[in-house]
């Protein structure tokens, strides 16, 4: 079969990563996790106490950050200037901060530069918010995943709980909300379906089953092309 570029996007904790990630493994592709990208550059403004309102800071700043993933024991992780910060970035503190930063266009052009990047030998799975809509605008399977505000906050939450971290269920749904309305409003690549997404609403869905969507979707465009 040929090897082609596969967007997910949609809002937050809808359950990209664990459909983008089982989609690479079945289909023997590359996987990035955009938003780790954002994150990693996050944690470096917030250690490195980067104004966010100081462009020049910010230019400077980009400068100094190389962010990689390596597969450590299976597992897709995300280092930054070498350093593994995988779960670093997914602490509410990075969560609470990422969303202005991901705002910022010179942030962007830098993040979406190294994806595309990534992504030129094809027979790669991206999730994100606007990998459809810009970084591959000509990805031939775009997919938009949705699911219930109530069942993201929950996923979310067990996922936060199970790294033992103290979070309520109220904070991590004031969270996703705001990252949403944030992420969604921004003049630079709001998250948006693209004309050609095909959209998935996961909320009942089992993991197998949206794998098995999924995967007839790459089948149907494959035979296409
Ligand atoms: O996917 P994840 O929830 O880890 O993304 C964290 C944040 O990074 C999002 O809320 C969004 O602000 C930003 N992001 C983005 N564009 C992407 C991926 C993530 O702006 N392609």
């Amino acid at each position: 079969m040929e090897r082609i570029t596969i967007a997910i996007d949609g809002h937050s904790s809808c359950g990209k990563s664990t459909l983008a990630k089982a989609l690479a493994k079945t289909l023997g592709y590359v996987y990035v996790d955009s938003g780790a990208m954002y994150r990693a550059v996050t944690l470096y403004f917030i250690q490195n106490e980067v104004d966010i309102k100081d462009a020049e800071a910010v230019k400077l700043a980009l400068l100094d950050i190389d962010i990689t993933f390596k597969n450590i024991a299976g597992k897709n992780t995300t280092f930054l200037n070498n350093t593994n910060v995988e779960d670093k970035i997914r602490s509410m503190e990075v969560s609470e901060f990422v969303s202005p930063v991901a705002t910022i266009s010179i942030v962007r052009t830098k993040v979406v530069k190294e994806q595309r990047d990534l992504g030129k030998e094809k027979g790669i799975v991206m999730d994100g918010r606007d990998i459809g809509t810009v970084v591959f605008k000509d990805a031939e399977l775009k997919i938009f995943l949705t699911a219930s505000p109530d069942i993201r906050t929950q996923r979310r939450y067990d996922e936060l709980i199970a790294k033992g971290q103290k979070v309520t269920m109220k904070e991590v749904k004031d969270n996703l909300l705001r990252r949403d309305h944030i992420d969604s409003t921004r003049a630079d690549s709001p998250l948006k379906k693209a004309a050609d997404a095909i959209e998935i609403d996961n909320s009942n869905l089992t993991e197998a089953n949206q794998l098995e969507k999924a995967l007839a979707l790459v089948k149907a465009k494959t035979l296409q092309l």
